[in-house]
């Protein structure tokens, strides 16, 4: 059964308003927004409506939650189902934002089978069919070198998450090879490592090399953030995260006349 059926869908749109001058706002902070068409924005701008009517987006730690927070959130979000579906993020309701990095507790055993407790800082954090964690101080941090996206990168761990746990191997679409994916990601992955590893100059965060999942939510910030540098670094990448996410990030700053250089190398 359809988690958001047409009729429902058409319900919300008539009830639901959205502040145009937020909505616009937020459009013009992102390279990768500036660039969508008419047609694109539009349908962005109905995904983040439907992403407000049915996700909640709360504040925590003191964090107080704007409207052009949320509208900020969504809206990112949105961008990677753009050319999917809002079902792609079913199965969770809730976004919680801190208003800066937070401390996630966890405990860990080591070879010799000794537990540890851990307290790490965290930036961001998605819960298998819970809720996604944010640092809002993160979401803000824009024109990182790296293509740095905190809400990219969680939102891109629910996609893999949709399959199980988040292992770099989110559920393809009919038509792709599944072979391949795995092929071109795992190449990439072990490269990507060895540079990081031997201390060489990369384009992509080297936080990509951590493990699978983190690669390809590292890949995505990148796809959308400077799709450029993931298209000639990664060619193969960008063309399985192009036919995942159906979008093409470079073919569409080009369109939009957008100097690609600019927003791609950074
Ligand atoms: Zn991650």
């Amino acid at each position: 059964m359809q988690w958001f059926t047409k009729w429902r869908r058409e319900r919300i749109l008539k009830r639901s308003a959205l502040d145009e001058a937020l909505w616009r706002s937020v459009v013009a902070c992102y390279p990768f927004t500036r660039a969508l068409s008419v047609q694109e924005r539009a349908r962005l701008r109905e995904c983040v409506i439907f992403f407000l009517h049915e996700k909640s987006i709360v504040g925590a730690g003191g964090l107080e939650l704007r409207d052009e927070m949320r509208i900020d959130i969504a809206t990112q979000a949105c961008m990677l189902i753009l050319g999917l579906d809002l079902d792609y993020y079913r199965g969770w309701v809730e976004v919680i934002v801190y208003p800066d990095e937070f401390v996630a507790e966890y405990e860990y055993m080591d070879e010799d089978g000794i537990v540890h407790q851990v307290e790490e800082p965290m930036t961001g954090e998605s819960w298998l069919a819970g809720p996604v964690i944010l640092s809002w101080a993160d979401t803000q941090m824009r024109g990182d070198e790296h293509g740095y996206n905190v809400v990219i990168h969680e939102f891109a761990h629910k996609l893999d998450m949709l399959n199980g746990d988040a292992n770099g191997y989110p559920p393809l679409h009919a038509g792709m090879d599944r072979g391949e994916w795995s092929r071109v990601f795992g190449s990439a992955y072990e490269h990507f490592r060895n540079r990081v590893d031997h201390d060489e100059a990369v384009g992509i965060d080297p936080y990509a090399a951590e493990n699978p999942a983190e690669f390809f939510a590292v890949t995505s910030e990148a796809f959308f953030e400077m799709p450029k540098v993931v298209l000639a670094e990664y060619p193969g990448v960008y063309r399985q995260l192009a036919a995942f996410y159906r979008q093409d990030p470079v073919a569409r700053l080009a369109a939009a006349g957008q100097p690609v250089e600019l927003a791609a190398i950074r």
